[in-house]
């Protein structure tokens, strides 16, 4: 067995995979209404490709994207749409975002697919149709892969393509059961990334609390030299940078990307979506889902992008008693829903309906004690308490000389913190506020070279104007004064030049 490199930090969680990884994925149900975000990814919001009234295919890109960082959006099902405009999205902020309102017509009735033989295209060509079919990372990141895979540019080859399938999320398993039933599929995703990318070495990182996942993509590498490692179950391995230490020993730089180090990482579930689109010649337009914690029947459902949670929780048989939240993306690292009716979109991999059991309870916040239990746990190496000083009293630029933008929000250090500080509440915000400052500082900019551009506009029209009277007025011919002696020439009179000062 290889040898592991711990990282720094981290927790032993309290596991509850079992609730919701011993059923198959079910396929989800056609709703009749899908709202399609056309912001699911980091980078430029999709320009949007469609109006109401329009009558759309299911793979149909409506959305086409907007910039080299930008992803394509895809109609789910076939039907009419009938709004673009601003529809509620699943966000921390519970604000509303561009949408695609698509009316199903219950056929379901595809594009026409087309699989690609991708030995025979360029590799910009091969980039170009992932990127055409709306691949981002889907363990939560969203940036669009095709940027990823794109390694132009790098002096040095990728050291190792690495394959997350890690999953520490106490309550998600989505992943563990799309391995266990879709592993050939995803090694097929795998070997596009890898036939893009040329590493020296592919490892696969999964961890040992799922055992089933672990034979099912051995199985699935059998005959290629990709390696699967499993890693102790500890929270947060599935967290990118402590991945690639846990795989490779290597430290990826505290500002820095994991291709800093020689690494490029996709989630499992991104390999996938890879598969689908070069083998069926299917866009991004659904994943699945893991419904659990206060729900009847908690499982993984595979549903179409823009469906409304509720239609997910219904199909898991409804709410138990004592749903306080609705929680996208898992208790430690994701955030409170605003409403069910909001949809699933490509970033969400669990829909954790949480009651008091699944809620930390909430104590009395008490002042710091500077005792470092938070910096024990950071898996980041940071300092959580100088962190939150500085959030706290706005210092926004020490908190940024601290790194803040380091800060993954695992939530380490607010689950042991003994004065029940919500600290990534405090970096959240501080991280917000800097955004919204850098947002307006560019307004400002942007609205100061208007204003310059105008005034240079203005001046350059008034040129132009002034030299067109010049071009039109007459010829004046310059009377030559006759000098008739026999002529008088009146003098000036006073007043009227004569240079006297009345
Ligand atoms: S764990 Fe809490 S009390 Fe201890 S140093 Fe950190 S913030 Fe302060
Ligand atoms: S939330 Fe941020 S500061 Fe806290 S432990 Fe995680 S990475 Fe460190």
């Amino acid at each position: 067995m290889s040898a592991l490199f711990p990282f720094h930090g981290g927790l032993k969680t309290v596991r509850h995979k079992t609730e919701s990884n011993q059923t198959p994925i079910q396929a989800g149900i056609l709703p009749p209404r899908l709202t399609v975000p056309l912001r699911q990814h980091i980078g430029a919001i999709a320009k949007p490709l469609v109006q109401p009234g329009d009558r759309v295919l299911k793979g149909q890109m409506i959305g086409q994207p907007d910039g080299y960082i930008s992803a394509a959006i895809h109609a789910p099902t076939s039907g009419v749409v009938s709004a673009v405009d601003q529809q509620p999205v699943p966000h921390p902020s519970g604000l509303s975002d561009l949408c695609v309102t698509i009316e199903s017509d219950g056929e379901d009735r595809w594009i026409d697919r087309e699989p690609v033989d991708y030995h025979r295209l360029h590799p910009s060509e091969l980039r170009q149709t992932i990127r055409n079919a709306g691949v981002v990372g889907l363990g939560g990141a969203g940036f669009p892969s095709a940027v990823k895979l794109n390694l132009a540019g790098r002096s040095e080859p990728l050291a190792t393509l690495m394959l997350n399938g890690a999953e520490c999320e106490p309550w998600i398993t989505c992943d563990d059961r799309l391995m266990r039933e879709r592993a050939a599929e995803i090694v097929a995703g795998l070997q596009i990334m890898a036939h893009l990318l040329g590493p020296a070495e592919v490892l696969i990182g999964i961890e040992d609390d799922k055992p089933e996942a672990i034979a099912a993509m051995t199985a699935a590498c059998a005959g290629t030299s990709y390696e699967v490692r499993p890693v102790p179950t500890r929270y947060p391995s599935g967290s990118v940078k402590q991945l690639v230490k846990l795989l490779t020993g290597r430290e990826t730089p505290v500002d820095g990307l994991p291709v800093d180090v020689g690494v490029q990482c996709f989630n499992v579930a991104t390999a996938y979506t890879v598969y689908r689109a070069i083998h069926c010649g299917e866009p991004v337009i659904s994943r699945v889902v893991t419904v659990t914690g206060q729900v009847h029947r908690p499982g993984n459902l595979e549903v179409l992008i823009g469906t409304p949670f509720a239609e997910l929780i219904k199909q898991c048989g409804g709410y138990r008693d004592g749903v306080e939240r609705l929680i996208m993306g898992g208790p430690m690292m994701g955030f409170a829903l605003h409403s069910d009716e909001a949809p699933v979109t490509k970033a969400a991999n669990c829909l954790l309906a949480a009651g008091p059991a699944e809620l930390a309870a909430e104590l009395p916040v008490l002042p710091c004690i500077r005792c470092g239990a938070c910096m024990d746990v950071c898996p980041a190496n940071l300092l959580p308490q100088q962190l939150y000083w500085h959030a706290r009293a706005k210092e926004f630029d020490q908190a940024r000389d601290c790194h803040l933008f380091s800060c993954i929000e695992c939530g380490c250090c607010s689950h042991v913190c003994p004065s029940h500080i919500p600290l990534v509440q405090y970096y959240r915000y501080a991280k917000n506020e800097i955004w919204a400052q850098e947002k307006e500082k560019q307004r400002a900019e942007q609205a100061r070279q208007r204003h310059q551009a105008r005034m240079e506009r203005l001046e350059r029209e008034k040129q132009e104007r002034e030299a067109k009277l010049r071009q039109k007025a007459p010829v004046r011919t310059e009377v030559v004064p006759h000098l008739d002696p026999l002529i008088s020439v009146p003098s000036p009179t006073k007043g009227e030049g004569s240079g006297q000062v009345g």
